[in-house]
């Protein structure tokens, strides 16, 4: 039961160098703040992250939090 606590999951958001900080409209908090990101999911074991099980890039707006995959990102 102790276990069930040292184990979690975190992302990690890094901006995509080739977008060079190009900013695209939120639709859900009408800023122009929406970049494109690329997101890694890690299992983390004591806050550590050490697997990372999944890959994929979006658009995410760092002001509302709102995220969107966009299949035109390269
Ligand atoms: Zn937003």
């Amino acid at each position: 039961m102790f276990f069930f606590f040292l184990f979690g999951a975190k992302s990690f958001k890094k901006e995509l160098k080739q977008y060079d900080g190009k900013r695209v409209y939120c639709p859900r908090c009408h800023n122009i703040s929406m970049q494109y990101v690329r997101n890694w999911n890690f299992i983390t074991v004591f806050f550590v992250p050490i697997i990372p099980f999944s890959f994929y890039k979006e658009l995410y707006c760092p002001i509302c939090g709102n995220h969107t995959m966009d299949a035109n990102i390269v």
